[in-house]
């Protein structure tokens, strides 16, 4: 599943090429998660302005002549999706194929949108703040690298909460980011058991849980920036992640700290890798 580090890459990736583009058509293939919610006619001529990121959403905001707003596009690659910028003319984007289902032809090339699973999601929105965009958003904690998510924020946000820490940071209400990968990563290198209560955690592991969030997410941007160049594949920065994870999908392997053997558990139906001996209540 494309996680924050990837969509963060992709964004890297087509916002400089887009920004100032016009739209000349939209094409929409398969149904996706939730509909348009406009006549795709309706956003050729408009501009393109900076595509922005929050959460796992990217939201592309339009100007109509002398630069009016037009509300904006918000992108979701939902479980399976991949943005891809194929080349302006005079050059021809190859014909779609069986998975991709939107394309966005501007005068800076054609976004494609290609995914197997279709809950990724394209849907217009009159601003950010507004539905549908605001309801999607609504429920979005605090972004990892937020200045404003200081520990003890993001210490108390976790006082108000019973569940393990782990389904915590997974559900995203208290900091956005934390998919599978990254919150297993997170919790080893903070020493933090998985199943502990999240208003146990006291204060400085509070703290250093945050501290080892965002170097882990920050590492993964660092390896998709070197790995995804072409975005032709969302995975990318999951897969070379994961190629150095300490303890996701390494269940009986031996832990670098150590040297006990890493567990797997389920929690939320999500499944969680751990060293008992590294990572206490
Ligand atoms: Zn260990």
């Amino acid at each position: 599943m494309p996680e924050l580090p990837e969509v963060e890459v992709t964004r890297q990736g087509i916002a400089g090429p887009l920004e100032g583009a016009r739209i000349e058509a939209l094409h929409l293939g398969k149904p996706l998660r939730w509909p348009l919610g406009c006549a795709p006619q309706r956003l050729v001529g408009a501009t393109i302005g900076e595509v922005t990121r929050r959460g796992k959403y990217l939201w592309m905001p339009l100007a109509g002549e002398q630069g009016r707003p037009q509300g904006g596009l918000l992108w979701h690659l939902g479980m399976s999706g991949s943005l891809a910028l194929l080349p302006p003319a005079p050059h021809e984007p190859p014909p779609p194929g069986p998975h991709d289902h939107v394309d966005l032809r501007t005068s800076a090339g054609t976004l494609r949108l290609n995914d197997p699973r279709r809950f990724g999601a394209l849907v217009y929105a009159p601003g950010l703040d507004r539905d549908p965009a605001a309801r999607l958003l609504a429920g979005l904690g605090h972004e990892p690298f937020d200045p404003g998510l200081t520990p003890e924020v993001f210490h108390a946000r976790l006082r108000a909460r019973r569940g393990p820490i782990k389904s915590v940071l997974l559900a995203g209400d208290v900091v956005v980011g934390a998919g599978n990968i990254y919150a297993c990563e997170a919790l080893f290198a903070a020493g933090i058991h998985p199943g502990l209560r999240a208003d146990r955690l006291s204060r400085p592991r509070a703290a250093r849980l945050l501290a080892s969030l965002r170097s882990t997410l920050a590492r993964a941007l660092l390896l998709g920036g070197s790995t995804l160049r072409d975005f032709s594949d969302a995975h990318g920065v999951a897969g070379a992640y994961q190629s150095e994870a300490a303890v996701y999908a390494r269940a009986g392997g031996r832990c670098r700290r150590c040297c006990g053997t890493v567990r797997r558990i389920v929690q939320g139906q999500r499944a969680t890798y751990f060293c008992p001996g590294c990572q206490k209540r």
